[in-house]
């Protein structure tokens, strides 16, 4: 359980039913302040038009009010944009907002890891409605991450603190409220800055807000939670959630040795642990679980490894997505060239697995993923912002 009471971001419908009841406000008023803050995107209580003027003025004593503010917005030439986020106590996040992009190679896309979802897109066509260019959103559930992988500039960085649930469904309000004409968010990756399973709670309520019919109301099959292989917070998402979130897993090695190298909590739970727990998620039919494969030069792009990768894997339902390693500035590490990636996915797709090589995106702003990093901590990332 979170030590610090609810914000008011963070409360569902039943919870403002009863703390609205408690004042003697009639019942109706629990849904009105959640449509304005999950439906409208509207947080400041002054310009709840609809409410009576002590009630407003209750909220706002609440500390109803944003929970994340924009400070910069950086647009890359492919129609990326990273949003540098401040919080209430000064730290800062990163949120990124990716257009879909079609025409060759689009399937690719990072959006593509959202696509649990991708396979009944097409059931949900409106006939006759403008097409509209899908977006989805990466956002952040820590400031740092205490997981400390080495490819990664979150993990370098190191945890500085969890994010709350607001904060968390924070990013999303904003990130729909800064969408351009014609755009329409379509799908949440909980794969930036953090892990997302070491915030259980907050990720948890944040899927309860994000999901809920009476907000924004996204589809949980469009909702995925990255994960670097918590066993227990599997299960404990599985479960609470009856598998109907989308699930990634970053796996990265086709053996324990490796993967303890690049990810030290393969320690905690190694390999036969992790897939078992993909064996018991509770998946729908037809769905998919994503495995994410960070391509470290010398350390795991061997076509050997894309074998034993094949064989691990075998018998679940999963695809497998291919990340070439943005460099970041903290590690000599580095992706492979795009020979030895395309024969790593050659294995693979031979051996039956839908394999897709993910484009890097939003490299010009820093905002590919792994360098979603603490602004301040890294020169390079304060130089691109600047
Ligand atoms: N902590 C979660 C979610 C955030 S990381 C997780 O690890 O799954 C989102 C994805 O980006 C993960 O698959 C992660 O391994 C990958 N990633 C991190 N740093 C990277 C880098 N430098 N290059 C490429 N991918 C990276
Ligand atoms: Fe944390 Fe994920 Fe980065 Fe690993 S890859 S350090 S788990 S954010």
């Amino acid at each position: 359980m979170r030590s610090t009471p609810l914000h008011p971001v963070a409360r569902l419908p039943e919870e403002w039913s009863a703390s609205l009841a408690a004042r003697g406000e009639r019942s109706f008023t629990a849904k009105q302040v959640f449509h304005w803050i999950h439906r409208r995107g509207v947080l400041d209580p002054a310009a709840m038009t609809n409410l009576p003027a002590r009630l407003r003025e209750h909220l706002a004593a609440e500390g109803l009010g944003e929970v994340v503010t924009p400070e910069r917005v950086h647009r890359s030439e492919d129609g990326t944009r990273k949003l540098l986020l401040r919080l209430r106590d000064g730290a800062t996040i990163e949120t990124v907002l990716l257009p879909s992009v079609s025409g060759p190679g689009s399937q690719a896309q990072l959006d593509a890891d959202a696509a649990a979802a991708d396979e009944e897109d097409d059931e949900d066509a409106e006939a006759g409605a403008a097409p509209r260019t899908r977006v989805t959103q990466c956002i952040s559930t820590q400031v740092g991450c205490a997981m400390g992988c080495s490819f990664c500039a979150s993990g370098v960085a190191g945890l500085k603190r969890h994010l709350g649930p607001e904060e968390i469904a924070g990013q999303v309000l904003l990130g729909r409220a800064m969408l351009d004409e014609g755009e329409e968010l379509r799908n949440v990756v909980y794969m930036g800055m953090g892990e997302p399973l070491h915030n259980y709670e907050a990720t948890a309520r944040s899927l309860r807000l994000l999901t809920h019919p009476e907000g924004i109301h996204l589809s949980t099959r469009r909702v995925t939670v990255s994960t670097s292989g918590l066993v227990p917070e599997i299960a404990r998402l599985g479960a609470d959630f009856g598998g109907q979130i989308a699930l990634a897993i970053s796996l990265h090695a086709s053996d324990d040795a490796t993967r303890s190298a690049l990810m030290p909590i393969n320690r905690k739970y190694p390999l036969d642990e992790l897939l078992a727990a993909l064996r018991a998620y509770p998946l729908p039919r037809r769905r998919r679980i994503t495995i994410e494969y960070t391509l470290v030069a010398g350390q795991n792009d061997a076509p050997a490894e894309a074998r034993r990768l094949a064989k691990l894997l075998r018998g679940l339902p999963v695809k497998i997505n291919l990340i070439p390693m943005n460099p970041i500035e903290a590690s000599t590490l580095g992706p492979p060239g795009a020979d030895r990636v395309a024969a790593f996915q050659a294995v693979l797709t031979e051996a039956g697995y839908s394999c897709f090589v993910r484009r890097r995106r939003g490299d010009d702003v820093s905002a590919a993923c792994g360098q979603l990093v603490l602004l301040g901590a890294r020169p390079k990332v304060r130089r691109a912002l600047g």
